[in-house]
């Protein structure tokens, strides 16, 4: 690892941590990687950030590979605790990723933090490093959830190395540039409150609230504030898992360690895009209980954010005043699925019969694990197709998806009847806006990555074009659109990462 000459791009770093002290975090520098090389730029992100079309120089690539450290820049890993698969797991942090500082942008000031770029102070057993493999699935699923327009953590770029790494084989190392406004998890808390302490766990939180929750400055600065910032992050927390389920995402590891405090979606491991839908499904082959599974994820978010809520007790002080914030979940939950499904259907504006409406196709596309983002593609377009075709002409493709399409059928009229004065092409403009043709499923990450492991870029490319805008035709990459080949359902993904 060497210092830099300024790089043409002024970068002026600041410490992600700003005046808090070394309580909070280790300075550490990355670890150099050999004959580095881009596997993915995000022009998009960079411009976002201010930086130029020759930002991704070779200069750049040493800073992003970890062989270069810039001027200004102060690199540090944090420190963190959380319960893994509902455990206290004790103290974790970042083993593996670390912030190379902050920088203010047109898109406000964003934390730059490398992933897979070396050990650090809390790496444990781990070597530090990241494997091409999860690398390009983290870069990709960043990128697709952005598209989709669902919070996340975003990903500048994806930089390869041949140096091996070891995983159940021998794979080679990659480090992916993670982009967010901060890095902050419910572990972060929780780590202060379980060593009971309480200063640095006040400073952390006051830190939280100026720099990401300003608003929240104008509240007094004592229990009312604190309390404000659980029910702020419990909402967060509901919206975004009211878009996962919409969009049939299951994280896979949704440890508190991996809950961020933005309500971003944070740490791309074992995550998959549903194909069927199957409420029980479990993308982790780890998790052998399924505490995971699709289904259950929000009451597992929930639960999280009770332990987000225990580790702030200090702070709120008065119990029920927290319970109180955190309650908020169970009426926001239920309320901010039934409008992200409604919308799947066309309606703007929820009706109280639609949750059973909403329910009810759930349990008809469960009964044959009907095939998730091409259901609502179709439905969409019968939609848009339906006055100038007739209802039975453009549902056909929609009733096609299932082999007894006796609950299906069942099941429409009352959809009929709903969407019975509503303008058709609107509600289906609508849908089409918020059904994507283009999902990140997991046979298409496992294509990209085959050919990536042989040199060749040009899937992950491809992908991160069509997932930026997924709701758009793209005619050339139709065969990204289609049905998972049979040898999807055998793909195992596991924490191995
Ligand atoms: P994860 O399951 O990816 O959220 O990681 C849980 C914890 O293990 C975090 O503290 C990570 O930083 C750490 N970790 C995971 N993989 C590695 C690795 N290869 N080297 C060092 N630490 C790791
Ligand atoms: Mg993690």
């Amino acid at each position: 690892m060497q210092r830099s000459v300024k790089h043409r791009i002024n970068l002026d770093w600041r410490h992600p941590f700003d005046t808090l002290g070394t309580d909070f975090y280790s300075p550490v520098d990355p670890t150099a990687l050999s004959q580095v090389h881009w596997v993915a730029k995000n022009f998009s992100l960079a411009s976002q950030l201010g930086w130029s079309e020759d930002a991704f120089d070779n200069d750049m690539l040493s800073v992003l590979a970890g062989n270069t450290v810039a001027p200004s820049s102060q690199p540090c890993a944090s420190v963190y605790s959380g319960h893994q698969f509902g455990v206290w797991a004790g103290q974790l942090g970042d083993g593996r990723a670390l912030s190379l500082g902050v920088l203010d942008t047109p898109s406000g000031a964003q934390e730059i933090q490398l992933k897979g770029a070396g050990k650090t102070p809390y790496s444990r057993m781990g070597d530090g490093r990241a494997v091409l493999r999860s690398s390009i699935r983290e870069y990709l699923c960043s990128e697709a959830m952005h598209g989709l327009g669902i919070p996340t953590t975003r990903a500048l770029a994806l930089v390869g190395s041949p140096d091996r790494v070891l995983r159940e084989e021998i794979e080679t190392a990659a480090v992916v540039t993670r982009v967010a406004p901060s890095f902050l998890r419910f572990g972060h808390l929780q780590h202060f409150a379980a060593n009971g302490q309480s200063g640095p766990l006040k400073s952390l939180v006051d830190f939280l609230i100026q720099t990401q929750y300003p608003a929240l400055m104008q509240l007094d600065p004592d229990a009312t504030r604190y309390t404000a910032l659980l029910a702020e992050v419990t909402k967060r927390t509901a919206s975004l898992l009211a878009q996962w389920q919409a969009v049939g995402f299951c994280h896979g590891v949704m440890n508190t360690d991996n809950m961020s405090l933005l309500g971003l979606t944070i740490d791309y491991g074992p995550f998959q895009f549903l194909d069927g839908f199957d409420p029980a499904h479990i993308c982790n082959h780890s998790d052998h209980q399924g505490r995971y599974a699709y289904a259950r994820q929000p009451q597992v978010a929930y639960w999280n954010l009770f332990c987000l809520g225990q580790a702030l007790l200090p702070l709120i002080e008065d119990q029920d005043m927290a319970v109180q914030a955190l309650e908020t979940f169970k009426s926001l939950y239920p309320a901010m699925a039934d409008r992200e499904f409604a919308r799947k259907l066309g309606l703007e504006e929820v009706h109280t019969q639609d949750h059973i409406l909403i329910e009810s196709l759930l349990k008809v596309l469960a009964a044959e694990k009907t095939d998730f983002p091409i259901f609502w593609r179709r439905i969409s377009h019968a939609v848009s197709q339906m006055r100038a075709k007739g209802t039975e002409l453009a549902f056909e493709p929609v009733k096609d998806l299932f082999i007894d399409s006796s609950s299906w059928q069942a099941w429409l009229p009352g959809y009929l009847q709903r969407i019975n004065g509503i303008d058709s092409h609107q509600a289906a403009a609508v849908m089409l806006r918020t059904n994507p043709k283009y999902v990140l499923r997991n046979h298409l990450c496992e294509q990209a990555i085959v050919q990536a492991k042989m040199g060749n870029f040009a899937l992950v490319d491809d992908l991160s074009q069509v997932l930026s805008s997924p709701f758009d035709e793209h005619p050339r990459f139709e065969h990204l659109a289609g049905f998972p080949p049979d040898w999807a359902s055998s793909i195992s993904i596991s924490c191995s990462s």
